[in-house]
């Protein structure tokens, strides 16, 4: 059997009929950037969240490095972030010219709490939090260090659509919740796009004019801004997909519940979820000592898997100048190492969970 990493055309397929109506739509109607699908999503997807105000951008990263400009953190400002996460929330920060702090993951791959208060400096402005995989990180002392240092929270939730902390969902704890609908989200359009979620409406508004080249009225220009728009297509998409959220949620939990119930192999360690957390398995994550002769054996089986990340953004070349040395981060050093992603997508069959949960049992 061959089981690719990812199968974004089943998540089409499931709704095939809805979609094509949308796409259909939306190209008669002769309106195709910021019209009534990105309004309507706006507002869906803040409801979805709990969130006040929703803005559509045409990225995560553009929803990240926009937050952290709005938010004034700039050349000579510090930001916090877990050392393991993908380079975009790090790019988030240094396109303004800030620096990144980085701090080891805890157990459950958020960042350690424990680790965020000696790193704060006089330079601090932030901490950026990334629930990654689809974990909600633990986010009750993350607020306190918050409010007592005066730091601004941002959070990349481009993993974590639906994922609660104490039944809040992720990206409503802070000054901002960064969103990515990149096509293999767990919320995803069919090409790139991307939000935030807000409480405050002078934060909104701001948004929702920076990503029109600065403009709230056409043609007068408060701001040097850019050209981060959502699009109808994308839009129109998203809530189709966005009115089928629980039940793709629900879905992936019921594959993670049967890998964690079903894979055993004492060589393998299986993903944890903290108390309190929930967790929307944008990846299932399982380490091995032994990891590139596990993709090898896997491979031979025909079952397709991706690391998440081989290379920490630390000792990316594009973050040469930050000066980090390998044995900076020895916990997220080892997970680069050791961690690998399993297929678990929306749409896999039960014989292709069981092939690859058989196939990760016999590796020895
Ligand atoms: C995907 C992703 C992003 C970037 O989103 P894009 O829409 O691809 O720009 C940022 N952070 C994390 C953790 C991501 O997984």
């Amino acid at each position: 059997m061959e089981i690719a990493a990812n199968r974004m055309d089943r998540g089409f397929y499931q709704y095939q009929d809805e979609f094509e109506k949308k796409a259909l739509e939306i190209l008669r109607s002769g309106w195709y950037i910021l019209g009534k699908e990105v309004s309507f999503f706006e507002e869906e997807f803040a409801a979805y969240t709990g969130a006040k105000y929703c803005v559509g951008l045409a990225s995560g990263l553009d929803a990240l490095w926009i937050a952290f400009k709005l938010l004034n953190i700039r050349r000579g400002d510090e930001v916090i972030v877990q050392g393991n996460t993908y380079i975009a929330s790090v790019m988030g920060i240094t396109i303004n010219g800030a620096t990144p702090v980085f701090v080891e993951p805890d157990p459950y791959f958020g960042i350690d709490v424990d680790k965020i208060e000696e790193k704060i400096t006089n330079k601090t402005k932030a901490i950026l939090v990334v629930h990654l995989y689809g974990v909600a990180s633990k986010m009750d002392r993350i607020v306190e260090l918050c409010k007592k240092y005066n730091l601004r929270l941002v959070e990349d939730c481009a993993q974590s659509h639906g994922a609660c902390f104490h039944s809040q969902m992720t990206g409503t704890f802070g000054d901002v919740g960064c969103f990515s609908f990149y096509p293999s989200k767990n919320l995803g359009a069919f090409g790139d796009a991307g939000a935030v979620v807000v409480n405050e409406k002078q934060l909104a508004d701001d948004f929702r004019m920076f990503r029109n080249y600065g403009s709230e009225k056409r043609y007068y220009n408060k701001v040097v801004g850019a050209n981060s728009r959502l699009d109808e297509l994308q839009a129109g998409f998203l809530r189709v997909r966005l009115t089928h959220m629980r039940e793709l949620t629900e879905e992936k939990i019921r594959i993670a519940k049967r890998y964690s119930a079903q894979i055993s192999n004492p060589v393998i360690q299986l993903p944890k979820v903290p108390e309190g957390s929930s967790c929307v398995w944008h990846q299932y994550v399982i380490r091995c000592e032994e990891r590139d002769r596990l993709i090898e054996y896997l491979n031979g089986k025909g079952i397709h898997t991706i690391i998440h990340y081989p290379i920490p953004p630390h000792l990316a070349e594009a973050y040469r100048y930050l000066g980090h040395q390998e044995g900076f981060l020895p916990i997220t050093e080892h997970l680069a190492k050791t961690v690998l992603s399993i297929p678990l997508y929306n749409g896999m069959l039960d014989e292709e969970q069981e092939y690859v949960i058989q196939a990760v049992n016999k590796f020895r």
